[in-house]
């Protein structure tokens, strides 16, 4: 008996695109390969009077099953996905840390039978669904991640990024 027999691979890819992080996953079942991408949302990187949009309530919740009523807010459900959102969840936020939401969906509609994907073609996606997301809500912030503030943009510095501020004190540091 192979110990990785009851085990099904889930190849996960992430990534960030103009401050939002997203992930895209494949997986395999009934040996078809399924797809999916999956934006993070910073509760507070959204301008204050729609944040409450995105930390939605459980319109339906009991023991077993927890239900939010996202497509009824088109904040969210009129991005540009692939045939719709299909999934929302709380990733972050209890006990006072900081509240995240990832937000997705799938690439297993009838419509999507027979056809290959590839990780190219579902990161042009999502880039493209992160693109909608600018063009509902310019003002959207960047967290930085050097010192927990959220701004309009970071500025590149070697393999990773950080706001204009943490880049002066860096530089001021450094001479
Ligand atoms: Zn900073």
């Amino acid at each position: 008996m192979s110990l990785t027999q009851d085990m099904e691979e889930k190849t996960v890819w992430a990534g960030k695109y103009k401050g939002i992080s997203f992930e895209i996953q494949r997986f395999t079942r009934f040996d078809k390969a399924c797809w999916t991408f999956y934006l993070f949302i910073l509760i507070d990187s959204l301008p204050e009077d729609i944040r409450e949009r995105f930390w939605l309530d459980p319109k339906e919740s009991n023991l077993s099953f927890i239900h939010y009523d996202y497509y009824s807010e088109p904040l969210m459900s009129n991005l540009d996905w692939h045939s719709g959102m299909t999934r929302y969840s709380k990733v972050t936020g209890f006990d006072g840390e900081k509240q995240c939401v990832k937000i997705g969906c799938d690439y297993q509609h009838i419509w999507d039978e027979g056809r290959e994907y590839t990780e190219e073609f579902v990161a042009a996606e999502a880039k493209a669904c992160i693109d909608s997301l600018y063009e509902r809500i310019p003002s959207i912030k960047i967290w930085c991640s050097r010192c927990g503030k959220y701004v309009d943009a970071l500025i590149q510095y070697g393999k990773g990024e950080m706001c204009a501020a943490c880049l002066k004190k860096r530089e001021e540091e450094k001479s």
